[in-house]
């Protein structure tokens, strides 16, 4: 038996190119919003999510305190240009939202271009790129350019404006519940700060608003919510009004930069034993060399508040490429031409498996543990053929039947093993159904097994 192959080929189901094309799509509809932490950008944003989900909106007032922080004033943002001394824009948030520092403050000024570059942002190493720069905390204003434009730019005097306000409003985040059966959750988060840029994180906001959709009318043992929030402050609101549910929520994942060509890259909660830990670096193992497991650090996403000490939630970063390590990070060229349907179909798919994972775990115990049972007598060696799928199946049989002691969930018997989850759970369904195996005490069998118990 020592010689069987344990080799594991999961085929995609059949339409994961429609999805991917379908994140696409929805991201690309996000796109050319102008977002920031606040204003009509995410609402816009909430506006076309809720096209797919019934989104619950929430708003939080100005000035609203959120543990160390209170909410900022909301931004307005109508037009904003340099024009050069004969009146043509050489720079013009119309034709790119990045060109403005978001969140400045307004500005309408003639002044020498000397004066001027002191408030221009540019990359000298990526001289035709835009870079995205933000300024929440601080009253500044400023552009974004490419540093080839600006070297092109004559000496003179030039008219900058920036139509923007600052006023006392509110902060707007969505979220959606699909509930489970068993009052426990799994929080799945996608920041819906930034303006156009595909990757980070349109990515994030149209991959989780599809498996939202696509969770609706199963039924799950966990509850799933998704939450649509501006970085940072919107975490904090989220969390400052649900405090006293944050212990229902078992295993949650960030989700940004989902969908480049790298990776993928997970990285684990600051418990970073959590079970969503486990399950991540399970199918993270299966996916290939370019998987990438990081230990937790408090630098990144929303996992910084989530996993601060107050509440260290089970809860961690799955990403493609990891944010800040890929040239098109926060420029302009993150954009719709960056992500591709196939990686966002991946990425679905890497998700979905760690919610069938969550979903189908179980801790059976073997029925004739003295020795192992007869299985071709019952027919279950009757694919042991010589095949390699075959030869799969009866391993993870074996490994199932010899680990159903009653201490050992399906996922600790994935990862002795190194078979793929799936594997041993069809392994395991297969023996509850010929009676060779029960739930063990305090175990259930998963939901989409329940009508053939
Ligand atoms: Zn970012």
């Amino acid at each position: 038996m020592s010689a069987l192959a344990t080799g594991n080929v999961i085929a995609p189901p059949p339409d994961a190119g429609a999805v991917g094309e379908e994140i696409h799509c929805l991201a690309g509809m996000l796109y050319p919003i102008c977002r920031s932490i606040t204003g009509q950008g995410v609402r816009d944003t909430l506006d076309i999510l809720a096209t797919c989900i019934p989104l619950e909106r929430h708003s939080v007032a100005t000035g609203e305190r959120l543990f160390d922080w209170s909410v900022p004033k909301e931004w307005t943002i109508r037009d904003a240009f340099i024009k050069d001394c004969e009146g043509r824009r050489v720079v013009d948030f119309a034709a790119s939202n990045l060109h403005v520092l978001n969140y400045s403050i307004p500005v309408h000024r003639r002044m020498p271009l000397a004066e001027l570059k002191a408030h221009i942002f540019t990359l000298p190493d990526q001289p035709d790129l835009v870079p995205y720069r933000t300024s929440y905390y601080a009253e500044r204003w400023g552009f974004c350019m490419a540093e080839s434009r600006l070297r092109r730019l004559p000496e003179g005097v030039y008219e900058v404006c920036i139509d923007a306000e600052l006023k006392d409003g509110r902060l707007d985040y969505g979220e959606y519940l699909h509930p489970g059966v068993t009052g426990r959750e799994f929080l799945l988060s996608a920041h819906i700060c930034h303006p156009s840029l595909a990757n980070d994180n349109c990515s994030g906001l149209a991959l989780l608003a599809m498996i939202a959709r696509n969770l609706r009318g199963r039924r799950t043992r966990y509850g799933y919510r998704f939450l649509f929030a501006p970085g940072t402050i919107g975490a904090l609101a989220w969390l400052s009004r649900n405090e006293n549910h944050v212990p229902q929520i078992d295993h949650g994942l960030v989700v940004s930069c989902v969908g480049d060509g790298g990776g993928p890259t997970y990285k684990r909660s600051r418990r970073g034993n959590a079970y969503i830990d486990r399950v991540m670096a399970h199918l993270l193992a299966h996916h290939g060399a370019q998987a990438i497991i990081k230990d937790f650090s408090p630098y990144g996403y929303d996992e910084r508040q989530f996993c601060s000490p107050g509440f260290d939630m089970p809860v961690g970063l799955f990403q493609h490429s990891a944010f800040a390590t890929f040239p098109e990070y926060h420029t302009s060229a993150d954009d719709m031409t960056f992500i591709h349907p196939q990686h966002l179909a991946r990425a679905y798919r890497t998700i979905m498996d760690a919610i069938e994972i969550v979903e189908g775990d179980w801790t059976p115990l073997n029925l004739l543990p003295r020795g192992e049972p007869q299985l071709g007598r019952r027919g279950l060696y009757a694919a042991l053929g010589g095949d390699t799928a075959g030869s799969s199946a009866a391993m993870a049989m074996l490994w199932v039947l010899n680990l159903a002691d009653g201490g050992h969930s399906l996922l600790d018997m994935a990862e002795r093993s190194g078979l793929h989850f799936k594997e041993i759970s069809a392994a395991a369904d297969l023996l509850r159904k010929h009676d060779l195996l029960a739930p063990a005490s305090g175990s259930d069998i998963p939901l989409d097994q329940t009508s053939s118990a």
